[in-house]
């Protein structure tokens, strides 16, 4: 089968390799569509983990029909759409003992421990498999991944009803987010990020967006202006970095002075440096930071809201490319931050 490889840092390439091997609880999917992830980005760099061994065939956001079963399958058949979960926890750590998957002290997942999808097939466990509706596109199918990252941040934040909501970061994570959250409350939502380019993504599906460019707007000050000094309810952190705007507080630390009394911030942005965070600001407002990360259970309600067509997310894939391109689209995304979010790769045949 063909699959892009990363042999060195900085270089992936297709090559032919061997069909993955078919075991008895495992599904092997025919891969149609897979997303290049800011995991990707870092691991493609040699900046995600020491984890991470080379050679790999990345990807764990992918999708497409069922090839064939191993013996023990009983509820998949050949020819139906799916997607992967691609996390594999160890059920033996403590956190996996009471069920908070997401926190294994071992976690692995599927195209970043064990090769993933850039390539035309994966042998993956039936009970990470998740059936796709058919009139899901299978470009749609492939962002099912990002997307429960954003529905998993949605319920781990406390996110309800009415709540008004602040994103920092409009980048992958933040517009994942910003679809969840669009499915939960009917209160305004708050994007910042430095990027225009990036925030009228977000308002090409989102028009009553409250989109705020923080290198000219204070956020904190539009926030409290909007909702009469009062706060948001819940601040996101998709940033992941302390990006030095002037006169601007850190991404973290503008959450706290965005939410309302009591609120919550939950932080999902993956950083290399110590954040500050003045801790009174917090303790002032007796508010919440909460952490989210993978997803936990929220494939389901995000195959359900493309089922229903409660979210759109064309918006999100700014490019296709083929599989043999994937070093191109390694380099599009660092060449044009502001341009591109999702880009997808289109597996041949
Ligand atoms: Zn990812
Ligand atoms: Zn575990």
């Amino acid at each position: 089968m063909k699959a892009a490889i990363i042999r060195e840092y900085g270089k992936i390439a297709l090559e032919e390799v061997a069909k993955p091997d078919l075991q008895d609880d495992h599904v092997l999917i025919k891969v149609k569509y897979a997303s290049i992830c800011g995991s990707d980005q870092h691991i493609f760099k040699g900046e995600f983990h020491p984890r991470t061994q080379l050679p790999l065939i990345p990807g764990h956001e992918f999708a497409g029909i069922v090839e064939a079963v191993g013996k023990e399958v009983k509820n998949f058949h050949p020819g139906e759409k799916v997607t992967v979960d691609p996390i594999l926890w160890c059920g033996k750590c403590a956190a996996c003992k009471v069920g908070h998957y997401p926190a294994c002290s071992s976690l692995k997942l599927i195209g970043i421990d064990l090769d993933g999808g850039f390539a035309q097939y994966v042998s993956a466990p039936a009970h990470t498999v998740f059936k796709v509706p058919d009139h899901i596109s299978d470009e749609y199918a492939a962002l099912i991944e990002i997307l429960s990252i954003g529905f998993h941040a949605s319920a781990r934040s406390g996110l309800r009803e009415q709540d008004d909501v602040l994103i920092m970061g409009a980048g992958k994570v933040g517009q994942s987010i910003l679809h969840a959250a669009s499915t939960i409350t009917t209160g305004r939502i708050f994007m910042a990020d430095i990027l225009d380019d990036r925030l009228a993504i977000a308002l090409s599906a989102f028009p009553n967006l409250f989109a705020i460019n923080t290198t000219r707007t204070d956020p904190v000050a539009y926030v409290k202006e909007i909702t009469n000094g009062r706060g948001v309810d819940v601040a996101f952190e998709a940033v992941g970095h302390d990006v030095k705007v002037e006169g601007r507080m850190n991404p973290t630390r503008t959450c706290v002075n965005a939410i309302k009394g009591g609120g919550t911030v939950c932080v999902l942005g993956l950083g290399d440096h110590p954040t500050e965070v003045l801790m009174k600001e917090l303790i002032w407002k007796e508010a919440k930071i909460v952490s989210s990360r993978v997803s936990h259970g929220e494939f389901a309600k995000a195959i359900d809201a493309l089922d229903k067509q409660t979210i759109h997310p064309e918006n999100m894939i700014t490019g296709i490319l083929d599989l043999e391109d994937t070093q191109q689209g390694f380099e599009l995304l660092v060449a044009e931050p502001g341009k591109h979010l999702k880009i997808l790769l289109k597996i041949p045949d």
